[in-house]
């Protein structure tokens, strides 16, 4: 098989190889599927990722068949374009672009310009006639070689070129003459040669392996990890190389470059978008160093601005763009984000990928292209990133509250955030780490800030467009984000930073809208997000296409409402611990604890009864006739346990025991390891009447609202932490008699069912039996994970990251299923169950149920339903959905 693809320049691409994004990688794989619809492409090539994995494995230099493959498909370039690459009279110059099977924003290297040297470029000031862009292409070239592939200090580069415009009173870079540029390419190559110790290498060919090299090596980089963990993008992919020949967006006023969107990326609109700049290179346009232009003139008249559009500056090539764009939407039945160049009024085609979108612009382009017939029904719930969701789920600015706007910036990625001003990427994680709610405040954002900008709740930079590095990482990301506030004014040394005329400091609390740009003082109210339109479009379609049920993880009455709203078709786990916690009943809960006997813990039971047969009645009303799982309480006693002093003084007053005596009491209760302690059903199992009193609240809440509501109330019963048949043996019967004796007591009767958490991998082991005494299995793979891995999940955080980024584990094993362990446990237990009682209800209620990866496992394995939390209800709707198509 080969290594290495030729695309462009009448190359042909009949090798599937040659399109396989986990070949070619995604900018590879496009430019070759573009080149051969007959879309104008420079000719290049591609080396496959294989290749790079084989190089980071093998640490060694490339072979000699990788080289001759390189050579001939250099040929294939230079006879495609008519030069040589290294000829000083008319040289070939190469881009050198990293392109991973899926796109990593920034987050590996480029060179441009590459085959220049002290010969070459006098060649390409001939060939151009235009001595000044041959001079900046080499200064340049010298700069961002000796950035990526050298390793050498950018700033160095920058510092040089602002003291050359300085010393002749230039204020940007367009004044700089050919004369200025070349003294500064010699400049340049002074610092070369003192960092590194030798001189720039002039050999061309020496450049392009240098760059080869650099943009394999950059798939391990420090971001490019951290993009991945956070993206969970595989480390074994690779990245593959695409070496392609320059075309020159900086020859004049007839040449540009730019990036566009066949749709609106933020809102989903269905209008062109994008920036361009005239005589420019693609860098400049992503690196927020100029102010881009519009590209259309609509939205230039939108935004009020002057300079020219493309359609009206360049109308020809903007018409040339226009009809790439519909032909591009049309062959991938997707919305695109495009690079071009314009190389004196020659458009040409340097990138094309489906394009990165905010989740309320994908929701609207899925449910508007199955209006047009671009895409059906299936391709639409596929097309929708369950976790991006979120993003919509969450509340918005209340258009009414009063706001102390501040400036306006781009409203770059949608979505309200407030917190503290930060001024850096590490203090946004260490005061987030200490659960602060902040706002990154940036100049503008580079790939070494991502940690910080996860870590906020929202990114403000000064500069930048669009699609700078923070609007396109935040929208990634789902953080609201306004780029370009020009008026912010940031002095890191004093922590502090003027917005207009307003003096602020690191610690300040501000609001910004990412949906308008605006960035307010203070706290501005929000409102809850809007749940019909699109969405609503789209969760039908979901609901249509799904098998497994999804129901929340709740507990108050509050908590089901939402959950109603988002959908939950039931409470697949109320714990009912929460409702103990209650400041009014705590110190019942307390006495309960601390009784010195049975017939002290039934008079404080007696107590609670009421309170908790009121939590069942508000929440059987709410659920209104939907399935309700309720489980006993499951926590160690000693989580309820006072703390201070003044907290065992009011429960002396209280309980009319001395504090001496409480505190004994409490001692007595400590465990060394309370997770494995007295917990679960080991409760009910030494202190029978805590269940007792649970379950009579629960039957006499159902007879109560049955009889009001005139609807059936199914409670089911769970009882936690199960690891034994007999445990569930004893339980149960002691949840039937309860329910005989309520039933007698109302004269009434109604259906319920008594099932198990499945936690402990004893538990699943020996679920066949188990589940001759439950009618339900609920998988509480919090604890499973927890008891399987015999990892604390309260003592994890400190070294699972660790875990992570070393790839003992893909991801967290509490956020996303260990499917290859854990799992193995569920697949056995449910088979195992279904064995002895082939109509078992089963389902997951530990964190992984509203997690996209654990639940198409649970769809495997056949589970009927899965419950999440409340805002997690859609994305779980979804994530089954397309779990099931
Ligand atoms: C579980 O263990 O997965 C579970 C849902 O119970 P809890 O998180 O309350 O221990
Ligand atoms: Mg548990």
């Amino acid at each position: 098989v080969k290594s290495v693809y030729t695309f462009g320049g009448g190359a042909k691409h009949d090798d599937p190889r040659s399109r396989d994004k986990t070949i070619t990688g995604g900018k590879g794989a496009n430019l070759a599927e573009m080149a051969e619809i007959g879309l104008p492409v420079p000719p290049g090539f591609t080396i496959t990722t294989e290749e790079c994995v084989r190089y980071l494995k093998d640490g060694a230099d490339f072979s000699d068949a990788l080289r001759a493959e390189a050579a001939q498909a250099l040929a294939h370039i230079e006879q495609a374009v008519g030069k040589n690459f290294g000829d000083p009279s008319d040289p070939l110059l190469v881009s050198v672009r990293s392109g991973a099977r899926v796109s990593m924003p920034g987050m590996m290297d480029t060179v441009l310009n590459l085959g220049l040297n002290d010969d070459t470029v006098t060649g390409l000031a001939a060939a151009s006639g235009d001595d000044r862009f041959a001079w900046d292409s080499y200064r340049r070239f010298l700069q961002m070689y000796s950035d990526v592939v050298l390793g050498l200090d950018h700033g160095l580069f920058e510092e040089a070129l602002d003291v050359a415009k300085e010393d002749r009173g230039y204020y940007n870079d367009t004044e700089m003459t050919a004369a200025d540029w070349q003294q500064l390419v010699a400049e340049y190559k002074t610092i070369i040669a003192d960092g590194l110790g030798k001189p720039f290498p002039q050999d061309v060919h020496e450049q392009l392996w240098g760059a080869i090299r650099a943009v394999f090596d950059s798939w391990d980089s420090d971001r490019a990890r951290v993009y991945r963990r956070l993206n969970d993008i595989p480390g074994d992919w690779g990245t593959a190389v695409n070496v392609q020949a320059m075309v020159f967006g900086n020859m004049g006023d007839t040449s540009a470059t730019g990036v566009a969107f066949t749709r609106d990326p933020a809102t989903g609109e269905r209008a062109y978008y994008g920036e361009w700049l005239v005589n420019a290179q693609g860098e400049d346009v992503v690196a927020g160093i100029r102010t881009p232009q519009y590209l259309t003139k609509a939205a230039r008249e939108a935004a009020g601005a002057k300079p020219a559009s493309m359609e009206e500056a360049m109308p020809e090539a903007y018409g040339e763009l226009a009809r790439v764009f519909e032909l591009l939407e049309k062959h991938y039945a997707d919305m695109q984000d495009i690079e071009f160049t314009v190389q004196q009024n020659k458009l040409w085609m340097l990138q094309t990928r489906s394009g990165k979108r905010t989740a309320k612009a994908a929701l609207k382009m899925a449910v508007e292209m199955v209006g047009e017939g671009l895409i059906d029904e299936k391709t639409a719930i596929l097309r929708v990133d369950p976790m991006a969701l979120d993003q919509l789920l969450h509340p918005t600015l209340d258009p009414d509250a009063p706001r102390d706007v501040l400036t306006k910036g781009l409203p770059a990625s949608p979505g309200a955030a407030s917190g503290k001003i930060v001024l850096d990427a590490d203090t946004a994680e260490l005061w987030s780490g200490r659960g602060e709610k902040v706002i990154l405040v940036r100049v503008e954002t580079s790939p070494e800030d991502i940690h910080g900008m996860h870590a906020a709740q929202g990114v403000l930079t000064a500069r930048g467009g669009m699609t700078s590095h923070a609007a396109v990482v935040a929208r990634g990301m789902g953080r609201p984000c306004v780029s370009g506030a020009s008026s912010v004014a940031i002095n890191l040394s004093e922590r502090s930073l003027q917005i207009g005329s307003r003096a602020l400091k690191e610690g300040d609390l501000i609001t910004i809208d990412g949906a308008t740009g605006e960035v307010m003082a203070g706290q501005v109210p929000t409102i809850e997000p809007e749940l019909a339109g699109d969405f609503g479009i789209l969760m039908e379609w979901a609901d249509k296409h799904r098998r497994m049920r999804v129901r929340t993880n709740a507990e108050t009455p509050a908590d089901c409402r939402m959950a109603r709203q988002f959908g939950a078709e039931g409470i697949g786990l109320c714990r009912t611990e929460h409702m103990f916690f209650d400041a009014s009943r705590i110190s019942a809960v307390r006495e309960m604890i601390l009784a010195d006997d049975e017939a002290g813990r039934r008079k404080a039971l007696e107590k609670l009864l009421p309170e908790q047969r009121a939590d069942f009645i508000e929440i059987f009303t709410t659920m209104a006739g939907l399935p309700c799982t309720i489980r006993l309480l499951d926590p160690p006693l000693h989580e309820f346990l006072p703390h201070s002093d003044a907290e065992f003084a009011d429960l002396a007053d209280v309980t009319g025991y001395n504090v001496d005596h409480l505190k004994r009491r409490a001692n007595e209760l400590h465990e060394f390891n309370p997770m494995l302690g007295h917990r679960g059903c080991r409760l009910g199992i030494t202190f029978p009447e805590i269940y007792e009193m649970q379950a009579r609240a629960i039957f006499e809440a159902a007879c109560e609202v049955a009889a009001s509501s005139g609807e059936a109330v199914v409670p089911e019963i769970m009882i936690p932490l199960v690891g034994t048949r007999r445990e569930l043996q004893i339980l149960r019967a002691l949840v039937e008699e309860t329910a005989s004796k309520v039933f007698a007591e109302k004269d009434n009767t109604l259906d319920y069912l008594v099932g198990t958490m499945i936690e402990l991998p004893r538990a699943a082991l020996m679920a066949g039996e188990i589940a001759e005494e439950a009618t339900f299995f609920s998988f509480g793979t919090n604890d499973l994970t927890q008891t399987t891995l015999g990892v604390s999940r309260d003592d994890s955080a400190r070294f699972l990251s660790v875990y992570v980024d070393k790839g003992i584990f893909p991801r967290d094993p509490f956020v996303s299923l260990d499917i290859e362990g854990v799992g193995q446990l569920v697949t056995l237990a449910a088979e195992r169950g279904r064995s002895t009682r082939p109509d078992i209800k089963l389902g997951i209620c530990g964190e992984h149920g509203g997690d996209p990866a654990s639940i198409q496992f649970c769809e495997e394995t056949g589970l009927d339903y899965v419950s999440a939390s409340p805002y997690r209800v859609p994305i779980a709707r979804l994530a089954a959905a397309q779990a099931a198509l």
